[in-house]
């Protein structure tokens, strides 16, 4: 019996499997429905770029190159790390490709695994790692688009297709906002229907400097409750600007209604959508009401009649569907997952990576983060708390869950934010970065931990998996804010924070 089954070569199963390694486990194999890893990036848009920068997309302990700091990875770039990261840490060797998984069943306290060859092996532990991006989701009005073809962006490749064409793209999200980008520069008209908000819109550099350095302690570290206040000054910084395309972007965000503003919701890390209307001529609609003619004309929600359509591109999403799982774990809600990974009736025997879904910062590292906690498992150096505890702390962040993202949060049942997810499993792995003693010891260090991206590399600092040397010697490398307008509602956050405490409370005596 191996010790653990990893299914999925996309980067999530490679770091999984290479933290196994790490962790002493050598029996263990990673299956690969397809000829090659990476995953979604695999078979991606042509033009597709990462949203988050190299530094905060690497993981901890393999450098991107010197001359990547400010770099957004296209695909073949990311492809080309994540290979170069498998061949290092000798993952290449345990990826089984072409190996597409057919059943996982429980079996003798352990797992049978069965594969579409008919070939079974058995495991103790499972690592399902499979992604959510395969089974797309549609609204119900997809199905009375009898005379205009439809698609999803999941088989997108580029706007040739469209060409020429009257085309509507429904949702304003990461890829739906690519997607808008291109179609509208070719396309005789396109539309962009939104239900709700686009998230929070922030662009990927603010000059040369990748937006997402400011995704770091300095800021996030405040209280939730300051996202409100933060929120207006962004967008009052926005407007500032006085550009067509930053005003496009105001707009958007002005339309999100979470309480917390930028913390309330998820970030839409690129500017495609807002320059897909100030330049090409994009025209956003509301959410689609009434198709008729087979959906040649289509009827939205503000009152728009999109006329004579000829595609229809849903940039929707996907459903948390694992089709190879016992019927009752297929649709698994992450959230009555203990850390968006434990079961609690399975407990330690499976473990689902990837599906804790940051508003904003990086999913790589926050999969580093749960195999690392996964692989100390599997190695019998942590143990899961009791049932009554497990079912306790499911509940408590739930609900922490839904008080950060309201709506949100039971709308997107991945959505999580990425500084306190990742500082909740520091803890249990006992990595925390102890920014004290480097406060007083490694000044500059420091300063990279607060004031540079809040990826994976400070959690190499102490605990389990350690790499103090190196850590040191990448964190150094790492890129630092400038004192940008984000820094400096961060800044007037803190002033604003120490001040409320040194004040009385209404109603306590002065
Ligand atoms: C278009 C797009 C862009 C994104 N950009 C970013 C970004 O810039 N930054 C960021 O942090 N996140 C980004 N994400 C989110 C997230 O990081 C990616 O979805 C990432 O690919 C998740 O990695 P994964 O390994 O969990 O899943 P995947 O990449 O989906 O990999 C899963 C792998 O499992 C394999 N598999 C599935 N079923 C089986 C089976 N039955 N048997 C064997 N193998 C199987 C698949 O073939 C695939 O190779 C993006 C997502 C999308 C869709």
């Amino acid at each position: 019996m191996l010790s653990c089954v990893v299914i999925g070569a996309g980067p999530g199963g490679i770091v999984c499997t290479k933290e196994l390694l790490e962790h002493g486990l050598d029996d263990v194999v990673c299956f690969e429905r397809s000829g090659a890893l990476g995953g979604t990036f695999a078979k991606s848009y042509d033009s597709l770029e990462l949203t988050s920068s190299t530094t905060f997309s690497m993981f901890s302990d393999w450098w991107v190159g010197d001359d990547r700091r400010h770099h957004f990875w296209t695909w073949r770039e990311a492809l080309a790390y994540w290979t170069s990261y498998a061949e290092h840490f000798g993952v290449l060797e345990k990826i089984r490709f072409d190996s597409e998984v057919r059943a996982v069943s429980a079996v003798d306290g352990g797992w049978k695994v069965e594969l579409a060859t008919g070939e079974q092996v058995h495991a103790r532990r499972v690592a399902v790692v499979a992604g959510n991006n395969s089974v797309p989701r549609f609204p119900a009005w997809a199905e009375e688009l009898r005379d205009v073809p439809y698609s999803h962006s999941m088989l997108y490749r580029n706007a040739k297709p469209f060409e020429g064409k009257r085309v509507l793209v429904v949702g304003g999200g990461e890829s739906g906002s690519d997607v808008a980008y291109e179609i509208a520069r070719s396309a005789a008209r396109c539309w962009v229907s939104l239900r709700e908000t686009t998230g929070w819109v922030v662009p990927r550099k603010r000059g040369e400097v990748a937006a997402d350095v400011s995704t770091h302690r300095g800021l996030w570290g405040l209280p939730r409750g300051h996202g409100e206040r933060l929120s207006k000054r962004l967008i009052e910084s926005e407007r500032a600007k006085r550009d067509p395309v930053f005003d496009v972007v105001a707009d958007l965000n002005e339309r999100v209604r979470a309480r917390r503003g930028i913390w309330g919701t998820f970030g839409t890390k690129t500017l495609a959508l807002p320059w897909a209307v100030a330049r090409h001529g994009a025209r956003l609609v509301g959410d689609v009401v009434g198709v008729e003619q087979g959906g040649r004309t289509l009827r939205t929600a503000d009152g728009a009649t999109l006329d004579d359509v000829d595609a229809v591109v849903f940039c929707t999403g996907y459903r948390n569907r694992v089709a190879f799982l016992p019927e009752a774990l297929q649709e698994c809600d992450p959230r009555a997952l203990y850390k968006h990974m434990f079961h609690p009736e399975h407990r330690d025997r499976i473990a689902w990576l990837g599906w804790a879904r940051p508003g904003f910062g990086s999913q790589f590292p926050i999969m580093e983060m749960q195999a690392r906690l996964f692989a100390l498992v599997c190695a019998g150096r942590h143990a899961l708390p009791d049932g009554a505890t497990l079912e306790r702390v499911i509940a408590a962040d739930r609900e922490q869950w839904y008080e950060q993202f309201e709506d949100n949060a039971r709308r997107i049942r991945s959505l999580v934010d990425y500084h306190r997810y990742m500082d909740d499993l520091a803890g249990l792995i006992g990595c925390a970065p102890p920014l004290w003693r480097y406060a007083l010891l490694h000044p500059r260090l420091w300063r990279t931990m607060v004031y540079g991206p809040t990826q994976a590399t400070q959690f190499r600092l102490r605990g389990p998996g350690k790499k103090v040397e190196l850590a040191h010697e990448i964190l150094a490398k790492l890129p630092v804010s400038g004192w940008n307008h984000v820094v400096k509602a961060g800044a007037r956050g803190r002033i604003e924070q120490a001040w409320r405490a040194l004040l009385p409370r209404k109603g306590e005596a002065a």
